[in-house]
This record gives C-alpha cells, sequence and structure tokens, in this order.
C-alpha cells in the first residue's frame, strides 16, 4: 500500500493530511488520487460511504487549481445542503496550508446574494446543490465557462432526488474539455447514462466490495407490535445510556413527532428534515457534531452522506421504503475502522422485508429482544 507521499502530493497537502492524522491513504484514495493528477481525465469511481472520497477527489483538485488567480477553476456537485458545507469544511482543512485558496458552498435556503457575493471574491472552487446552482447561473451570478474540473458527488444519491435535468443544464455551462470526476456508492442506469453522455471514455474504479464484508457494522432487529414502535425506540435508548445515534424515520412528519416526543420525554435529541429552516438545521447539526445531542431523528434525504465520527447506532425507526437505501443509513456507523450496531425496529408486516436486506448486504441480521419490555416484543 502506497503512502499518501508515494501517491505524488505536494508537500502543503502532506502538511495538512499529517495535521488531520491520516496515516495512509483509503482504498479509494490510493486508486484515484494518483490517476487524478497524473492524467487529464474522465473518471468513475464507485465506492461506498465512508471510503474517504472526499479526498479523494479534493486533495487532486487542490493540487490542480492555480490559488493565485481568483477564476471558479473546479466546481462540486453535492445533493443535500449538509453535504456541500461538509465538503466544503473538509476542503478548507485539506488546503489549509494553500494560501489564497477560496472554496464557496453554495446552495438553497441560504441568502443568494451574501453567496453571490463570496463567488465574486473569487472563489476557485464552488460546491454547490444543483438547484441553488442551476438557479446562479440563470441570475448569472456565477461564472462556471472557465471550469476545468467537476465532480458530480454521492452521483446516485442526486438522480435518485430528481437532479438529472439540473445537472445537464449546468453541465452545458462548463467547457467541453473540463475533466469530469464522477463518485458514486452504486451504478444505476440513470448514473450510467450521465457517465455515457457527459464524460469521455472515463477510467473506472472500483472499491468496497471487499470492505463490505470487513465492515464493522453489526445488524439487529427487534419484532414490535407497530403501536410499540415508540416504546421500543425508548428502550434501546435507555439500554444504551452511551448512545450517539441517527434515528431514521419515514417522513417529516414522523421525524419531527418522534423528536418532539423524545424530548419531551427527556431524551436528548433533536431533528434533521426539510421542513426545517436553513438556520434550525445548521444547528441541529452543529449540536449533534459537538456531542451536544445524542440522538439526531432524521429523514434519508436530510441525513444523506453526513459523515460524523462516533456515531454508535443507526436505528431504523421504520425501515426504508426503498430497501436499498438501508446501506446509506448503515453507512452512518462503523466508519473510520470503528465499529457501529444498525438496529431495526420492525412489526410484523414488514419482517419479511429483512431477508432482502440480507441479500444485499450480505450479512445475517441477529433477532433480538427489546430490553427489559417482554410484554411489547411479539
Ligand atoms: P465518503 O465521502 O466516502 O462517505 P468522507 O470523504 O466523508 O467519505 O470520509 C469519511 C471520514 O474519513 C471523514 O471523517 C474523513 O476525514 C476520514 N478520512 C478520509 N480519508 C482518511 C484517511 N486516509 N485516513 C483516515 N481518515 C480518513
Ligand atoms: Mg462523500
Amino acid at each position: 500500500m502506497n503512502t499518501f507521499q508515494d501517491l505524488g502530493l505536494q508537500d502543503n497537502l502532506l502538511q495538512a493530511i499529517n495535521d488531520l492524522g491520516f496515516t495512509k491513504p483509503s482504498e479509494v484514495q490510493d486508486k484515484a488520487i494518483p490517476i487524478l493528477l497524473q492524467e487529464e481525465t474522465d473518471l468513475v469511481a464507485l465506492a461506498q460511504t465512508g471510503t474517504g472520497k472526499t479526498a479523494a477527489f479534493g486533495f487532486p483538485m487542490l493540487q490542480k487549481i492555480n490559488v493565485n488567480s481568483r477564476t471558479t477553476q473546479g466546481l462540486i456537485l453535492s445533493p443535500t445542503r449538509e453535504l456541500c458545507l461538509q465538503i466544503t469544511n473538509e476542503l478548507k482543512l485539506y488546503g489549509k496550508y494553500c494560501k489564497g485558496l477560496n472554496v464557496v458552498a453554495i446552495y438553497g435556503g441560504a441568502s443568494i446574494t451574501e453567496q453571490a457575493k463570496d463567488v465574486k471574491r473569487g472563489a476557485q472552487i464552488i460546491v454547490a446543490t444543483p438547484g441553488r446552482m442551476k438557479d446562479m447561473i440563470s441570475r448569472r451570478l456565477v461564472d462556471i465557462s472557465k471550469i476545468e474540473y467537476s465532480v458530480l458527488d454521492e452521483a446516485d444519491e442526486m438522480l435518485n432526488m430528481g437532479f438529472y435535468e439540473d445537472i445537464t443544464s449546468i453541465l452545458s455551462h462548463t467547457p467541453e474539455d473540463k475533466s469530469t470526476w464522477l463518485f458514486s456508492a452504486t451504478m444505476p442506469k440513470e448514473v450510467a447514462t450521465i457517465a455515457k453522455n457527459f464524460m469521455y471514455k472515463p477510467q473506472e474504479i472500483t472499491v468496497g466490495r471487499k470492505n463490505e464484508s470487513t465492515s464493522q457494522v453489526s445488524h439487529e432487529y427487534y419484532l414490535v407490535n407497530a403501536r410499540d414502535r415508540y416504546q421500543a425506540l425508548k428502550r434501546l435508548a435507555d439500554a444504551n445510556p452511551d448512545i450517539f445515534s441517527v434515528i431514521f424515520c419515514r417522513t417529516k412528519r414522523d421525524t419531527q413527532k418522534v423528536a418532539e416526543r423524545l424530548i419531551e420525554d427527556g431524551y436528548s435529541a433533536g431533528a434533521l428534515h426539510g421542513d426545517l429552516s436553513q438556520n434550525q438545521r445548521d444547528l441541529v447539526m452543529k449540536s449533534f457534531r459537538n456531542n451536544q445531542i445524542q440522538m439526531l431523528v432524521a429523514t434519508d434525504v436530510a441525513a444523506r452522506g453526513i459523515d460524523v465520527d462516533n456515531i454508535t447506532h443507526v436505528i431504523n425507526y421504520q425501515l426504508p421504503d426503498e430497501i436499498e437505501t438501508y446501506t446509506h443509513r448503515s453507512g452512518r456507523t462503523g466508519r473510520a475502522g470503528k465499529t457501529g450496531v444498525s438496529m431495526v425496529i420492525v412489526s410484523k408486516s414488514e419482517v419479511r422485508k429483512i431477508k432482502s436486506i440480507e441479500r444485499i448486504i450480505k450479512k445475517q441480521f441477529e433477532k433480538k429482544d427489546i430490553p427489559s419490555g417482554m410484554e411489547i416484543c411479539e
């Protein structure tokens, strides 16, 4: 296995890596960084969440852009506001010794004029959600006609969320000879279509099949009466007093309701979903990140890709509609070599879904009883 130095990264980036305490490249970094540094090429990289994709495209982009110029040279599209902020923060850390570097996040729910001002000051890299980006382009508040590198991060998720049109419209404003780097956990038809229509002979790398089986997440399910879901959740929280957890609900309404009930019942919880203002979302994410709240109750969309260290439990308060989404959920825990538990609270009518999930994740669930509350179990 290579060291970061072997990959061809410059000293100012190596120094930041050292500060961050990264000792060796992850597999996707090991494969992608040398290709992206040495060649002007399109790239399709398939890797699960938590494999270090941000650095895999971030370091090459930081090394290749010219920080002495104020022209926007790199554009990163990502599905949610939270992810945009997370990538932006991460790039600032990676580029802390790149003097003059300016990375700007562009996303909905915050002032467009402020964001336009930030861009005008000279952003070499823009990290954006597709909706807001398209808006800014049509109002001529950004110029991406000199982009050299574009990244489609979590491409499968962006397309799932219906951003196909926005993405193609945005890309049509970028130069044809730019490089496009597409990162995705999975390769559904829509992603293949983007690769075919917007990329030129992309190199392909795949990581993670091996990682999946060595992943540190154990999977458990708890069979309860549907009406006892909330009681079950409380028991699970009580049985794990040090829990630091994301709790997934199916709808924004349920998310809000479960969070409110938990708070009323004296638990340390917060809600994250699309009906909250950007300010509220930023606040709850900040408290969660700082461990000020133990349980983040979230929708799949709002929690997409969120990378918070040390999440001990993922709780599926309800199973997702699409069982593939389960992988995204459970990937919130057991990151960077740590162990984690993914729990599913399931009612009789859904229990067969567990088998289908087992086939997808290629792992077995352990059937467990809700701690000290046999009466609510089937
Ligand atoms: P992904 O985008 O694949 O879900 P991220 O880029 O968000 O993954 O990285 C997941 C976590 O791993 C982040 O906290 C990041 O700082 C950390 N990380 C990335 N690369 C390394 C590395 N080489 N060594 C240790 N930690 C790393
Ligand atoms: Mg990511």
